[in-house]
């Protein structure tokens, strides 16, 4: 079982990842426009890590990681 973890300081909501992981990321516009990134499950059993590591690698500005 892996973990993700985000750094909000570097997410800017490109979409990235909910494009390559679907089942764990997903963006919404927020009232004041920006696209919000959400982590909807942040354990990442065994059998999703290959696609939820690609997703995390995917972001261009380095915010995804998976522990453990
Ligand atoms: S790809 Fe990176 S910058 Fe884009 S929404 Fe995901 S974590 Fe944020």
């Amino acid at each position: 079982m892996a973990t993700i973890r985000v750094d909000r300081d570097r997410c800017e909501g490109l979409g990235m990842c909910e494009a390559m992981a679907s089942d764990y990321f997903e963006l919404t516009e927020s009232a004041d426009g920006d696209d919000e990134m959400t982590v909807l499950r942040e354990e990442v059993p065994d059998a999703d890590r290959g696609h939820v590591h690609a997703a995390t690698q995917a972001c261009p500005v380095l915010a995804l990681t998976l522990t453990g």
